[in-house]
Order: C-alpha cells, then sequence, then structure tokens
C-alpha cells in the first residue's frame, strides 16, 4: 500500500506538514505506524489522540519497530502501568495518560528526565496534561470510520508546547 507523500501547509501551525491516511486493517496502521518511526529522528514527541480502540496503541507497535526500538509483538498498552520503555537502535518511552489522576500521578512518570535524553516519547490522550518540550512534536489523530477503518491524520511541527 502507498501511503501519500506529506504536504506543506502555512495556514496552520507554524511549520506544520499534514497528511491523512486512511487504513483498512490495524495492519495497515501499524505499517504506516513503521514508516513514520523510520523516518523519524530522535528527539521527537509524537502525541496520539483519538478515541478509545482508535489504534494508538496499535499505531505504536509500527513507530517503535520503524525506529528499531522493539519488535511490533513486544509493545503493549501501557494503561495500568502509564509508561513502557523500549530500548533498541532508539530508545522509545510509551506512555498512556487514560488513567492518569492527578499531578502527583504525573510526576511519578519521570517525564522530567525523558525530555533530557535522545529519545521518541509517545503519548496516548495527551489532552489529559499539557507537557511542555522544546522537542519537535508530531501529532496524530486517529478516527474510526468503521469496524476496521481508521482515518489518520499526522501533523509536524517544531512546535514547543503541547497545550490544547
Ligand atoms: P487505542 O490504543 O486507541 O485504544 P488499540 O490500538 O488498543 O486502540 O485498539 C485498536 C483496535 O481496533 C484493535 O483491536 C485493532 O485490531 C482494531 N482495528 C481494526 N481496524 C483497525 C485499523 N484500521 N487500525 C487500527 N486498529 C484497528
Ligand atoms: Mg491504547
Amino acid at each position: 500500500m502507498q501511503f501519500p507523500a506529506p504536504t506543506r501547509s502555512s495556514t496552520l501551525r507554524a511549520a506544520v506538514s499534514r497528511r491523512e491516511v486512511v487504513t483498512h486493517s490495524s495492519e495497515e496502521t501499524i505499517q504506516l505506524g513503521r514508516q513514520v518511526g523510520a523516518q523519524m529522528k530522535p528527539p521527537a514527541l509524537i502525541l496520539l489522540s483519538g478515541d478509545l480502540g482508535a489504534g494508538k496503541t496499535t499505531l505504536t507497535k509500527g513507530i517503535a519497530s520503524g525506529l528499531g526500538a522493539a519488535a511490533e509483538e513486544e509493545v503493549t498498552s501501557p494503561t495500568f502501568t502509564l509508561v513502557h520503555k523500549y530500548d533498541g537502535s532508539a530508545r522509545v518511552y510509551h506512555v498512556d495518560l487514560y488513567r492518569i489522576g492527578d499531578v502527583h500521578d504525573l510526576e511519578t512518570l519521570g517525564l522530567e528526565d525523558v525530555f533530557a535524553e535522545k529519545a521518541v516519547v509517545i503519548v496516548e490522550w495527551p489532552e489529559k496534561f499539557a507537557i511542555r518540550t522544546d522537542w519537535p512534536v508530531v501529532r496524530i489523530h486517529l478516527e474510526h470510520v468503521s469496524e476496521d477503518t481508521r482515518r489518520i491524520t499526522i501533523e509536524e511541527s517544531a512546535a514547543a508546547s503541547t497545550a490544547p
């Protein structure tokens, strides 16, 4: 399957490139993630938004695999543990803020230390907390179209804050 090349637009946020892809299976979403991961240069922050079951964790399997940080089957949802770390030819932190209660919980994630590294940090439910970083940010939104179909929008920018 061919994914469209990114297009540049100055009407969105500063220096944003945006593309939209429709996938028809979890394997296609993983494949898209692999492509995103393979093109990525750490450090980077990836924000994954979308409803439960939209495919955020599925996409992360591909991104971690494309980066050479983990095999896709090693990547599982950090819903209860909040953070998973994968170390390979790149280091990936996969964070899920869905169950995060308060700022106390957030502090236990130790995310400040993470941003001192040259890693890729992937965050599910980023709308729960604003994360301040001067890393390049990739925003990916996943939408249910039908049971096996997802519309995935990828926006890249050199922005500095994830505040919604
Ligand atoms: P989230 O992390 O957003 O809650 P998951 O990735 O854990 O979502 O789950 C997505 C579910 O949807 C999985 O069961 C997956 O097999 C299924 N699915 C069906 N079609 C797709 C698709 N095109 N892309 C991603 N997941 C899909
Ligand atoms: Mg998930």
